[in-house]
């Protein structure tokens, strides 16, 4: 993959004054994309509008969840520690689910990227919207390329501060509101909305709203293509999941070179290339795609809709610019009919893996026990002499009760011989009824008691029994009667 400078405008590493030296820095320089309309640019406006709409509305859609429980769809409520997508509810404990969505998605990027090279940078990806949605608005108050470069070097005329303020203004609302949909989704939107208009949201909230309001402003707004190019690691790595058979925006210069102007004497000579600089002009990260594949290209296609209407006009056939493989290029080149593969070696192996991975999260959903216990031994003292004798150990104990009912659970102690167990401060509960509130933690003190004649350090192993359901929930620990056992 070339490494290419934008061509939308010249790149010259700039002289150092004084020393005479070359300093190799060049300036980034502005990229004014023209609109263009086609195949391509519908469908990205149709991936940016539902991009959105899954974005901005998602946390406004209600859940009816028992009790106290938000009945937002998709929350991630930090004070209960608790996140809920639909029917799903993640306690801390299983934050490996978490891993695992990412695991998924990654894989499934992998999976995609093999295919169909970058689509998910040209069509879906935040920054690709958010700049989408950003060039739009400057387009609509600054005007088209042409009247944007004008403007530019127009100086401080009225109308340049004037259409400037405003596509500022716009974009910094634009932020606003990303930012505002961003905190939604920790908080329940509705509840929040009513703290906005009553002047009561936290200071945790403006902070992250202003934060991510300037930062959308700024990526969106100023860093636009520099994002893909030199900060997003996807970039840089994409090139292990692509081979020859991979989807690429691909220049066909068999058909367009030598390329030359439509009204060059010699003509009929050239190929269909009529260098109008069109499929330049329109790209978004401003670079020349007859130079061949380069890490800037986030394949959205808005070239081949540039040189298809080129194409179109002057009567050649379209897809001087397309969506191919570099195997069906050079096959082409060669003479040969191209074909698509989209079984091979590399595409059969992703797809194992995401049904593996896919399947393995599936089943930990389905099979995800609702009642857990933990147990933790007391650090100081280890063990306690009583008067009479006999040994005792102190436990702090946890019942994780994820259903939506109040339950009552019988504890047990197995693999100490006459263990007596007992309970401390518990409001209402006994040994043989913990009560346990829905979808909470109950926290129980318990001691363990036995005959200095049985005591001795062992292994022993806690369990908990729904006294409805006869669910039951064990947990590994340990009896102590000597520091080291
Ligand atoms: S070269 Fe074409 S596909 Fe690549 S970023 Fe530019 S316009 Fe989009
Ligand atoms: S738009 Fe097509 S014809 Fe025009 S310069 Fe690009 S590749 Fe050549």
């Amino acid at each position: 993959m070339n490494q290419q400078t934008n061509n939308n405008q010249e790149n010259t590493p700039q002289t150092s004054s004084g020393s005479g030296g070359v300093t190799y820095f060049a300036a980034q320089e502005t990229v004014y994309a023209k609109a263009i309309s086609g195949r391509f640019r519908t469908f990205k406006w149709g991936a940016m509008i539902v991009c959105l709409a899954i974005y901005y509305l998602s946390p406004f859609l209600r859940w009816a969840r028992p009790g106290d429980i938000p009945d937002q769809a998709i929350l991630i409520d930090l004070p209960s520690r608790r996140a809920y997508f639909f029917m799903i509810e993640i306690w801390p404990q299983e934050v490996y689910y978490i891993t695992g969505i990412l695991i998924f998605a990654a894989v499934t990027l992998f999976f995609i990227t093999s295919l169909l090279g970058r689509v998910w940078c040209g069509y879906f990806c935040f920054q690709t919207v958010w700049t989408d949605l950003y060039m739009l608005v400057e387009r609509m108050v600054q005007g088209d390329r042409n009247a944007r470069m004008k403007l530019d070097k127009s100086g401080f005329s009225f109308e340049r501060i004037w259409k400037k303020t405003v596509t500022h203004i716009c974009w910094l609302l634009i932020g606003l509101v990303t930012a505002g949909a961003f905190v939604f989704y920790f908080n329940d939107a509705p509840t929040l909305i009513q703290d906005i208009i009553n002047f009561q949201v936290s200071t945790t909230v403006l902070a992250f709203v202003g934060g991510l309001t300037i930062s959308t402003y700024i990526m969106a707004g100023f860093a636009r293509e520099q994002v893909c190019t030199y900060m997003c690691p996807y970039a840089r790595f994409q090139s292990a999941m692509f081979d020859d058979e991979t989807l690429i925006i691909g220049y066909d210069e068999t058909r367009g070179e030598p390329r030359g102007k439509l009204k060059a004497a010699s003509a009929e000579q050239l190929g269909d290339c009529i260098d109008c600089s069109l499929c330049v002009q329109v790209c978004p990260t401003g670079i020349d795609i007859r130079n061949g594949l380069q890490i800037q290209c986030i394949a959205c296609g808005l070239c081949v809709d540039a040189c298809d209407s080129v194409m179109e006009k002057i009567n050649r056939p379209l897809g001087l610019v397309r969506y191919d493989t570099e195997k069906n290029l050079e096959l082409r080149s060669q003479g040969h009919n191209p074909k698509l593969h989209l079984l091979r070696p590399r595409t059969i192996y992703y797809t194992i893996l995401l049904s593996v991975v896919g399947l393995v999260m599936l089943a930990s959903l389905l099979l995800r026990p609702v009642l857990e216990i933990n147990a933790i031994h007391d650090r100081n003292p280890l063990f306690v002499r009583l008067s009479d004798g006999s040994i005792r150990n102190g436990y702090e104990i946890k019942i994780l009760n994820k259903t939506h009912d109040e339950k009552s659970y019988k504890l047990s102690v197995e693999g100490l011989e006459g263990a007596v167990l007992s309970l401390q401060g518990a409001d209402g509960s006994t040994i043989d009824d913990l009560k346990v509130g829905p979808d909470t933690i109950g926290h129980f003190r318990i001691f363990i008691s036995v005959d200095k004649k049985h005591a001795k350090g062992q292994d022993i192993e806690f369990k908990i029994v729904d006294n409805a359901t006869g669910n039951e929930s064990e947990v590994d620990s340990v009896f102590m009667v000597k520091t080291g056992n």
